[in-house]
C-alpha cells in the first residue's frame, strides 16, 4: 500500500491509501465527494505544512478567481490600525 496526494477543488490536498501501481489520474474527495486530480510529489521529503500549502493554494486560485465578499473583513481580535489616540478628542459632526 502507498499514500497518493491529490487535490480537491474545494478543500486541499487530500491523500489517499492504494495498493502500489493502482492509484488512478483522479479520485473522489472523502469529504466532500469532488472530483480530484492526482498530484505528483517527490517521495520521502520534507513538504510544505498542510496549513501553509492551503493558503498557497488560496493565494494562486484567488488570481484568476478573486473571491467576491457582501461586506469588509471583521477585525474582531485583530489590532486596530488606523486608530490614533487622538481622534477620540476630534469634534463629531
Ligand atoms: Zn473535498
Amino acid at each position: 500500500m502507498a499514500v497518493y496526494a491529490y487535490r480537491c477543488p474545494n478543500c486541499s490536498e487530500i491523500e489517499v491509501v492504494f495498493p502500489i501501481g493502482t492509484a488512478s489520474a483522479s479520485a473522489s474527495c472523502p469529504d466532500c465527494g469532488a472530483t480530484s486530480v492526482r498530484v505528483f510529489s517527490a517521495p520521502m521529503l520534507a513538504r510544505t505544512p498542510t496549513a501553509l500549502s492551503a493558503q498557497l493554494q488560496r493565494a494562486e486560485r484567488s488570481a484568476s478567481e478573486p473571491e467576491v465578499v457582501t461586506s469588509p473583513p471583521s477585525r474582531r481580535g485583530g489590532p486596530k490600525v488606523g486608530v490614533h489616540p487622538a481622534t477620540s478628542r476630534l469634534p463629531r459632526p
